[in-house]
């Protein structure tokens, strides 16, 4: 849901964004309310009154919608994740962490504040509604959203992953077994049932008078069975990425350029190097710095031959990782840094380089293998400790 998503505030750090999908929900509730359900159930109102009771209502479905993503948000952030952003979307919303928990208890935690959320908000609406009138459309309004809410938590309880209660499943799992993939399994083929299951009832609704809750509930349906699916190809990719440490794909012993080294001699070097698109710069044994094509490109061609690696490089201190560091934090690093390779250190001592590339180059030849392949590993540096053992 990166594509086609509008970005719309900034809260605690969380660009909270809506996908374009957001609007044909908003319509459908706004419709369904409005010209359904309040006409049926509070008769005498004007049309015009109809229409912005259902508009209101559709528009605080999704404030409660939010006020759930972000009880998850500051859970997360409370347990030190970072969350980079909320998206509301036609089936309602979803924050996106940066990381997946690390342990149980905080995935426990930051899932079931969710719907106690959603059930925190129906009790709130359903007190609110005991004080206002009975004739006034603000009564059927908050009787709504109550309701609402309360169908959200419940919902949202269902033990499949990838809903709250599937990840608080997945949580419990995890901390019985001690096993995150065990747990994910579990959790996502029950996810997968319980989807199978909606659209089973989708197509008997369909068939059975109820059009559109049948149309509805079947993308739920699939909807929820591709992101079970999704999640649980991404979490045996990431146990493997977690297995892998940084010397596996890194490039050993790099050729390394001096800072009075000219930018054309330079390109020279990466051209021939094989597709390196970074350098280390060191000096008397010494790293100082890293060059990239990224930083000979910002010099006009003419320049090259007059300009130092000195004047373009990307000085000490940089941001770099131990041999045994696993890919999982590599690529977590990349991100957070926006960059493209880091070298990998020990001790003060070069070791390779590690760039994107090299790890995108080793998923894509893994995923023709089926999954299968997994790097030789190379000896480590002594003193080294295995961070990646067991
Ligand atoms: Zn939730």
């Amino acid at each position: 849901m990166n594509q086609g998503a509008l970005p719309l505030f900034r809260l605690a750090g969380i660009s909270v964004r809506i996908h374009y999908t957001w609007f044909l929900a908003f319509f459908l509730i706004a419709w369904s309310l409005g010209r359904g359900l309040f006409p049926v159930e509070y008769p005498g109102w004007s049309n015009t009154t109809y229409l912005i009771a259902g508009s209101v209502a559709a528009l605080l479905v999704f404030g409660s919608v939010l006020v759930h993503e972000f009880a998850h948000s500051f859970m997360a952030l409370a347990r030190g994740l970072k969350v980079d952003n909320i998206t509301l979307f036609v089936f309602g919303g979803a924050a996106a962490l940066k990381s997946e928990p690390r342990r149980p208890s905080d995935e426990f935690l930051i899932a079931i504040v969710g719907p106690a959320s959603s059930l925190l908000l129906a009790v709130v609406f359903l007190i609110a509604s005991s004080l206002i009138p009975w004739e006034l459309p603000a009564r059927a309004l908050v009787t709504q959203l109550a309701l609402i809410n309360a169908v959200l938590a419940i919902f949202n309880l269902l033990p499949g992953f990838p809903l709250d209660g599937g990840r608080v499943f997945r949580a419990i799992v995890w901390a019985i077994t001690g096993s995150m993939r065990k747990g994910t399994t579990v959790a996502t083929i029950v996810g997968q049932v319980f989807a199978f299951g909606l659209i089973a009832l989708g197509i008997f609704l369909l068939f059975n008078g109820g059009f559109f809750s049948g149309i509805w509930l079947v993308f739920i349906g699939w909807f929820l069975n591709g992101a079970a699916s999704a999640n649980r190809r991404q979490v045996t990719l990431d146990e493997t990425l977690r297995k892998i440490p940084a010397s596996s794909l890194m490039r050993a012993n790099p050729t390394v350029v001096i800072p009075d080294e000219t930018i054309d001699r330079v390109v020279l070097t990466m051209l021939m190097g094989d597709g390196v698109r970074a350098l280390p710069v060191a000096q008397d044994g010494q790293v100082v710095g890293i060059v990239t094509i990224n930083n000979a490109r910002g010099v006009p061609q003419a320049a090259w031959p007059v300009t130092t690696v000195r004047d373009v490089m990307t000085p000490s201190p940089l941001i770099t990782v131990r041999p045994g560091e696993p890919i999982l934090d590599v690529l977590q690093l990349f991100d957070e840094h926006a960059i493209h390779q880091v070298l990998v250190m020990e001790g003060g001592a070069l070791r390779g380089v590690l760039s994107r590339s090299d790890i995108t180059r080793f998923l894509e030849l893994s995923r023709e293998l089926g999954g299968k392949a997994t790097p030789l590993k190379r000896e480590r540096g002594s003193g080294e400790h295995d961070r990646t053992g067991g």
